[in-house]
This record gives structure tokens, sequence and C-alpha cells, in this order.
């Protein structure tokens, strides 16, 4: 830039110097031109001075031609007439050479020679007068006369062949000069021209250029600006996500964040069940309603492909087949992706084709927010999956022995403020190690699972079935009386007792529970002795045969 700067600048002073120059070399030529002309008007004027003069010494001598005939004539004939023509003629000399003086005055040696012809004159004209009287013509002075004129005609044309020659000279030199002056000038408007030429084509040039930097310029404006905007929303959506506690806070933050990432597009987030057997919709933005609600996950194209895929006419005629009816003309799939482990997928579509370039030039950034969608979810799929692991069991999924002892404090806090009673029931597998001896310990997994579900499905919502450990089982059953506690353990003791198992193994009748039961306050005063009173009536319980309900 500075380079063009100091360029232009040297460009605009030779513009300068070349428009001085030529107005200075153009006021020299002109006034040289002038003096040129004045000085061949007046070598003009000399030579035609000089050719007057000839004229007049050639009348001169025609006058004494005259002179001498008339003399000749008046002699052989005593004519009065001829002598009086030849008088006149001579008065006419006379005439002639005060002319002649007139014209010749300031050259010496002419002006010399004019004087003796004026005397010569003089003395012819007194010849004339006494020719009747001597009858002789008066030849000594006509040739006296005649010489001098001869003299100075010679003069005169020796003038007039200088004059003419400088004349001639002064006019080739001045169109020489001339000439020169014009190429010299050609040459001046040709160099300024070339010079306004040149500048005006470097001008249009850095105009052009100014243009293209200008342009240029403004859209690396807006793509700073939208690159600025995009960051923003992607900076909202992780701060809004993390915010989240529930997959269902996660799935709507998800989906605005994306309306908002790509305006004027629908779309929808979908996630793949526990089993793996289909992907449901969990959440939708826009107007598109061409998804289906639930479908197999191999219908989606990126979930088979594990990566992003655009469907567009043109470009790829393969269609996903999780659409209602016809799909999209323009859409993409992207799975969403955490830890290594497919947890679903996001489908996208622009709702028009104005907006199919925006979402394009927003790729990146919805890749982004859709892996941080999918961080999210794994993230607090992995934070209910450990919580459940520190207060449920891992085989039954009923509450462990930990969370039992924290939940039994809460209720006998609970019953003492309320006045109500709480029930604790002791619970154990009758025989269970001769079972697991006979059928295995797989199977006796399978089977503590389904008393599991059994004793679930036979408590009221706000009960609490805790695996105690190995074969032994508590229930809490707050606010509670003795019969009703009584009446659940023997509703349950009853339903294992003609459990039926659905394994497909063969029917074992011989499978039985023992039963404890103890209530707060009537038995015990805290928590402790609750567990003992209740754990000593099904000591109890075994003890009497077992397949039995003993009240503490
Ligand atoms: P009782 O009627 O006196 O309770 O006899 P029992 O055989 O049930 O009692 P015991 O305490 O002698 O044996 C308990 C058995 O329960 C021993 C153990 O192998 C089995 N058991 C404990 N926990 C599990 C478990 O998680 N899975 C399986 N399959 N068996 C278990
Ligand atoms: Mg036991
Ligand atoms: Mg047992």
């Amino acid at each position: 830039m500075l380079k063009r700067l100091q360029s232009l600048d040297i460009g605009i002073a030779l513009i300068l110097a070349a428009a001085l120059g030529s107005v200075v070399f153009t006021v020299a030529a002109s006034s040289f031109v002038y003096q040129n002309t004045k000085n061949l008007i007046e070598a003009e004027g000399w030579v035609e001075h000089s050719q007057e003069v000839l004229n007049s010494l050639q009348s001169a001598s025609q006058r004494l031609d005259r002179i001498e005939a008339y003399t000749g004539l008046y002699l052989a004939t005593k004519n009065e007439d001829q002598l009086i023509a030849a008088r006149s003629n001579v008065v006419s000399l006379s005439t002639s050479s005060t002319r002649i003086r007139s014209l010749v005055f300031d050259n010496a040696v002419a002006v010399q020679e004019v004087t003796a012809l004026g005397a010569c004159a003089t003395r012819l004209a007194h010849d004339l007068e006494r020719v009747p009287e001597t009858g002789k013509s008066p030849q000594t002075n006509i040739l006296k006369c005649r010489q001098t004129l001869g003299r100075m005609s010679e003069q005169e044309r020796t003038l007039l062949k200088q004059r003419t020659e400088a004349s001639r000279e002064r006019s080739q030199r001045s169109v020489v000069t001339e000439f020169s002056m014009g190429g010299i000038s050609l040459l001046a408007l040709v160099f300024l021209f070339g010079f306004l030429i040149r500048d005006a084509f470097r001008r249009k040039s850095v105009a052009i250029l100014t243009n293209r930097t200008n342009s240029e310029l403004a859209t690396t404006v807006q793509q700073l600006h939208n690159r600025a905007e995009e960051s923003r929303l992607l900076t909202d959506a992780r701060d809004e996500l993390q915010l989240c506690t529930g997959l269902d806070q996660v799935y709507r933050a998800a989906v605005s964040s994306f309306a908002r990432l790509a305006p004027a597009t629908s779309g929808t987030i979908c996630m793949i069940n526990n089993s793996r057997a289909m992907a449901e919709v969990v959440a939708r933005w826009g107007l598109d309603a061409s998804m289906v609600e639930i479908f197999v996950p191999d219908s989606c194209c990126s979930l088979r492909s594990g990566r992003l895929r655009w469907r567009e006419i043109g470009a790829s005629e393969v269609n996903c087949s999780h659409f209602l009816n016809d799909a999209p003309e323009t859409y993409f799939c992207l799975p969403l992706v955490a830890q290594g482990e497919t947890l679903g997928m996001l489908f996208l579509t622009p709702n028009d084709k104005d907006s199919i370039e925006g979402v394009r030039s927003r790729e990146d950034s919805i890749r982004q927010l859709a892996e941080l969608t999918a961080m999210t979810i794994a993230g607090l799929q992995l934070r209910v999956k450990l919580e459940n692991q520190s207060v449920r069991d891992g085989l039954t999924g009923l509450f462990n022995r930990h969370f039992m002892e924290i939940a039994l404090e809460r209720e006998l806090a609970r019953a003492s403020r309320s006045k109500s009673q709480v029930a604790m029931l002791m619970l154990d597998v009758d025989h269970f190690k001769t079972f697991n001896d006979q059928y295995g310990h797989a199977t006796g997994d399978i089977v503590l699972k389904e008393v599991a579900t059994v004793f679930e499905a036979k408590i009221r919502s706000g009960d609490m079935v805790c695996r105690y450990g190995g074969e032994e089982f508590a229930i809490i059953l707050p606010d509670v009386t003795v019969e009703g506690a009584f009446m659940t353990a023997e509703r349950i003791r009853t339903a294992i007792a003609g459990m039926r198992l659905t394994s497909g193994l063969a029917m074992h009748s011989d499978l039985s529970v023992s039963v404890g039961v103890a209530l707060f306050p009537q038995d015990a005063e805290n928590s402790g002795d609750l567990l003992r009173k209740a754990d000593a009536a099904l000591y109890r319980a075994k003890h009497e045969g077992r397949n039995q309900v003993v009240l503490a």
C-alpha cells in the first residue's frame, strides 16, 4: 500500500512537471514562431524593395533610350515635337532619379550613384537646350547616365540576389524549426497524456482492488459475526444442558438450542431403548411431522453407518425408512454417540431450499451441540445408574440394606411425630441352600429375582422392600396396624408358597418363606431393637416349622 502511494506521488509530480514543461515550451515556441514570421515578412519586404528599385532603374533606362531616340528623330526631321518629347523624358528621368533616391536613402553607395544620375540628368537637360544650336546628339551624357544606371542596376541585382537567398534560408530554417517544435510539442503531449491515461488506468485498477477488498472485508466481518453468534449459541446451550437434572429437561433444552442454532429447520431427537431393539422420538421442534414415533434403529441409514448422513436430491437417493409417508426432500440424520455408545439419533430437515445453505454453514456447530447433548444424556444416565447402585441391590433391584437402615430411621422419626406405627417384616427363604444345591446357583439367582417381584407386587406404594442379605429380606410398612402388618405378611407368604416359576423351570412346590413381624413403638423403641425383635420372631417361625408368620 505504501509503495502504491509512493508511486502515485511520483506519478503526480511527473504529470505536474510535464504540464509545466508543456506550458513553458508552448510559450517559448509561440514567441519564437512570432519572431520568425516577423523576420520572414521583413526579409520579404527587402526583396520587394530591391525589385521596386530595379523596376525604377529599368524605367529610368527606358527614359534614356527614348531621349536618344527622340533627339535622333529631331536631328533628322527638325520636328520640334520630337525635341519636346526628348526634353519631357529628361524631366521624367530627373523625377525617376528623385524617386530612386527616396528608395535607396539608407544605402550610401547607391545615394552617391543616384546623385550622379541626378547631375547627369541635369547636364542632359542642358545639352538638349542647346541641340538646335549645336545640331549634335548629347551622346556623352546619355552614355554616362547609362553607365551610372548600369552600375546601380548591377549593385541592386546583387543585393536582390543576397536578399532572396537570405529570405529562402530563413524560411527553410523556420520550417525546420517549426517542425521540430511541433514534434517536441507532440512528444510532450504524448508524454503528458500517457501519464494521464496510465494514471487513469491505475486509478481504475486501484478502485477495483479497493471494491474487491471492501467486499471481502464485509464477507469476513459477516463470517466473524456468524461465528461469534454460533459460539454464543453453543455456550448458551452448554450452560443450559449443564443445568439439567433429568433426561426430559435435557431433551427440551437440546431441541430449543437446535432450533436457535439452525433457524428455519425442523427436527427430532430419538433415543434407542435399553434392549436396543427400538428407537423412540423423545423431543421435536419445527413444523415437520414426517418422523414416526417409534422405529427400529436399522431403518435409519446414519445409525447403520454410524456417521452423519445428508440426503439430498441428486446427491443421494437412498432414504431412511423411519418416515410416516414420504421422506422430506432434504434432511440429515446424525447418530448421538457418547463414550463409544450410540444413544440415539438427531434428525434435521431445512424448512425450505433457502435454509439449506445456512444449515450447511453451521454443520460443525450442530455436530458439536449433538455431541454435547449425547454427553449430557450419557452423564445423566450414568448418574442414575450410580445412584441406583448406591441404594439398590444389583441382583433383585430392591433397596439394599444400607438404604433400608436410613429409611427405617426416617420412617420411625416420622411415625413418632404422627403417632403412627411402623411394622418391620423380616423374611427368609426356607431351605434355600438345598435349593441351590439341587438346581444350581444361577437358578437360585433367578428365583431370588422372582421372589423379589412377588414381594413388590404384594405391598402398598409407600412400603419399602429391601434385600437384607443373601436370601433374607426386610420390608418396612409405615403407618400400619398389627392386623394390617400380619395380613400383608400372610399375603406374601401365601403368594410365595403358591408361586409358579415363569423362567421355564420345573415347578417347585416346596419354595416358601418364613416371616417375623415386629412393630414400632409397640415392640421396640428404636430401629436396632425393632430389627432384633423382627429377627427373633423370624427365628421362631423357622423353629416352629417354617412357611409361617410369627408376631414379635
Ligand atoms: P433355612 O430354611 O434355615 O433358612 O435354610 P437355608 O438353607 O435357607 O439357610 P442357610 O443360611 O443355611 O443357607 C442360605 C443359603 O442361601 C446359602 C447360600 O448359598 C444361599 N444364598 C445366599 N445368597 C444367595 C444368592 O445371592 N444367590 C443364590 N443362588 N443363593 C444364595
Ligand atoms: Mg438365611
Ligand atoms: Mg433360608
